[in-house]
């Protein structure tokens, strides 16, 4: 049976009144395969929205995270505070992190240990600019990213890290990668770690796309071999939108 995550992304939307009711409002709909959808949300609503998913099998997780485990780094959070939260997931290396707050390779690769080490599940971005894209480096680019942000890292946590494809031309655009295309950087994504570590660990490893995904096309792109689910950022804010994309993914299986 194909394995899916269907991962919403909320950036930086929503108050923790307003995570609450959403987290009942998804609750409600009793999802079938509620053990594959999560949400990532802001920090500050972490500890409600955990309480408020709590026995829903929903899973929840953090958006970022300091791979330093305390110390002077004001306004950071570190892997302890969110285990101590209970989170499955934290975001590592969005593009949005990657453009806008300095996010390198190298902090990405010191976080994923870090949070492998304290079983928190890591949701890696990787993709190209439309720049690269157009120059059809786009193989080339997240292969460099994939060998970065995996350097050093023994072949048992690999399958531990969940990959997204996220192109950045997709993200928040509404010009969603075809299916094909989608296909073909996930599939090159897994060839690339079947490669680096072996295709027995690469086969295990959750490989998402993320960039426009919304109930219209997701069933579309879930369907391809080597697409494991989403990571959606504007149609998972309504609980009715991640709740069809969960139901698309969950007829697939
Ligand atoms: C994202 O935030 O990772 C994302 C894919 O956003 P959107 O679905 O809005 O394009």
């Amino acid at each position: 049976m194909k394995k899916f995550l269907i991962a919403g992304n909320w950036k930086m939307h929503k108050t923790t009144a307003e995570a609450v009711s959403f987290a009942e409002e998804i609750k409600a709909k009793n999802l079938e395969n509620a053990e594959d959808v999560a949400v990532l949300a802001p920090f500050t609503q972490l500890s409600e929205l955990g309480k408020a998913l709590a026995g829903s099998g929903i899973k929840f997780g953090a958006q970022n995270v300091h791979f330093e485990p305390s110390g002077a780094f004001t306004g950071e959070i570190s892997v302890p505070m969110l285990e101590e939260i209970g989170v499955d997931y934290c975001i590592v290396g969005h593009s949005e992190r990657r453009e806008y707050f300095g996010e390198t390779d190298k902090t990405v690769n010191l976080k994923l240990k870090a949070l492998i080490a304290a079983g928190i599940t890591p949701i890696l971005c990787v993709g190209e600019s439309l720049e690269v894209r157009e120059a059809q480096g786009e193989q080339t680019f997240v292969a460099s990213q994939l060998i970065a942000d995996f350097e050093a890292m023994p072949i048992s946590d690999v399958a531990k890290v969940v990959i997204a494809y996220e192109p950045i031309w997709a993200i928040g655009t509404g010009k969603t990668a075809t299916p094909d295309q989608a296909e073909e950087m996930c599939a090159f994504i897994r060839g690339v770690m079947g490669g680096m570590y072996s295709n027995e660990v690469a086969d295990q490893m959750l490989i998402l796309y993320g960039g426009s995904m919304k109930p219209s096309n997701a069933a579309d792109l879930l369907s391809k071999p080597d697409i494991n689910g989403g990571l959606i950022g504007g149609a998972s804010l309504k609980a009715d939108d991640l709740a069809a994309i969960a139901d698309a993914a969950n007829a697939l299986k």
